[in-house]
């Protein structure tokens, strides 16, 4: 287990997540300065565009281990890039009604809110971070009306925003409502509160997830600093419950584009109960150009871990295309030639080997 910040302790039997919540810290002048090292004018220039926003948790993390920056302090090259796109990924497309992207035939994601415990540099939706979104009760059973009437749907994929940041009635009222669904068969929360805000994995909110499983969440995780003994807890608490636990992760350039970080990141993640699920290719999100690593060297990492590591640690490398292309696995091709029902095959190690 990696090094404890030793700092919330106390925090995790915290019943009142609210009120700690409420302390988190938007204003750049409040960030240690060792974390800012730049001219704080600029960083402020960036936030009024891409708010600054993190819980007492996380920045007291990034505090101890400065390796952990690039995830919530601004940076100026930020305002630099005109490359990326607004809505990369083309949710505003594919979306029939607010709140709910439709893409994929048998899956829906399910848009809550957009409140998060930290706001990530590098995320695909910074074009609402901080915006005030108006993902309403309304809006919630609008979507809720689109999954009851169109039976193709089995999964809903519950996100945000972080849907852990809504209070308990409003989690149980969703679930609720979806789990009664005849055709759901599956509901997935995706949430980094496990990772980034751990003192929200209360009983409270234990007592009312377990009435829902099978359930299934994906945790976001970017890098292994972030497992400390309070995330163990925090996660141990959710499978304890019955909650069935992936990671996913997005691969980020300066952050973990090596093959050393994400190999401790995937090994620590089994350690605490968590399979790793999905390695997304960055976004080619407006704002985060710093960030973006080619899909080659991507391939190469990924080619570097599996069969080097545990096939339970190896998350599917992913690339989401503009546009609402959607999700595809991109991977080393293994196959060297054909010839009729020969295959040559290289193995992990590089070696070939015939298979008919
Ligand atoms: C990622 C995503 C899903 C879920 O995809 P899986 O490959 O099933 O994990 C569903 N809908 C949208 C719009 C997505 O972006």
């Amino acid at each position: 287990m990696l090094k404890n910040t030793g700092f919330c302790d106390r925090y995790i039997i915290m019943k009142n997540w609210q009120k700690e919540y409420s302390k988190s810290i938007r204003n750049i002048d409040e960030i240690p300065s060792h974390l800012v090292d730049k001219d704080i004018s600029s960083l402020k220039r960036v936030s009024e565009k891409y708010p600054f926003f993190s819980n007492r948790y996380y920045l007291n993390l990034v505090s101890n281990h400065p390796e952990l920056k690039p995830v919530i302090i601004p940076d100026e090259r930020e305002l630099e890039d005109n490359t990326g796109l607004e809505d990369p990924l083309g949710e505003e497309i594919d979306s029939p009604v607010p709140g709910i992207v439709h893409r994929y035939p048998d899956r829906v994601l399910f848009l809550t809110h957009n409140i998060c415990p930290i706001h990530c540099r590098y995320c695909t939706r910074k074009r609402i971070l901080g915006k005030n979104v108006n993902f309403g009760k309304n809006t919630w059973d609008r979507g809720i009306k689109y999954i009851e009437s169109h039976k193709e749907i089995f999964d809903v994929l519950i996100s945000g925003g972080d849907p852990l940041l809504l209070n308990n009635s409003e989690i149980l009222y969703l679930l609720e409502k979806l789990k009664n669904i005849e055709h759901v068969g599956l509901v997935r929360i995706g949430t980094r509160v496990p990772a980034a805000f751990p003192e929200r994995i209360n009983s409270e909110l234990i007592n009312t997830l377990k009435q829902f499983i099978p359930l299934y969440m994906n945790i976001h995780f970017v890098h292994p600093l972030e497992i400390t003994e309070e995330v163990k807890t925090a996660c141990l608490r959710l499978s304890g419950a019955g909650i069935i636990l992936g990671a996913q992760i997005v691969l980020l350039k300066g952050i973990n584009d090596n093959v050393e970080t994400l190999k401790i990141l995937l090994r620590e993640l089994l350690k605490i109960g968590v399979k790793p699920y999905a390695l997304f290719h960055p976004d080619n999100t407006r704002g985060t150009a710093h960030f973006r690593l080619s899909i080659d060297k991507g391939i190469s990492i990924v080619h570097k871990l599996r069969g080097f590591i545990s096939g339970m640690a190896v998350p599917n490398y992913m690339v989401d295309l503009y546009r609402g292309g959607g999700k595809v696995e991109i991977c080393y091709n293994y196959i060297k030639s054909k010839d009729g029902d020969t295959y040559e095959i290289e193995n992990y190690e590089g070696k070939h080997f015939e298979y008919r």
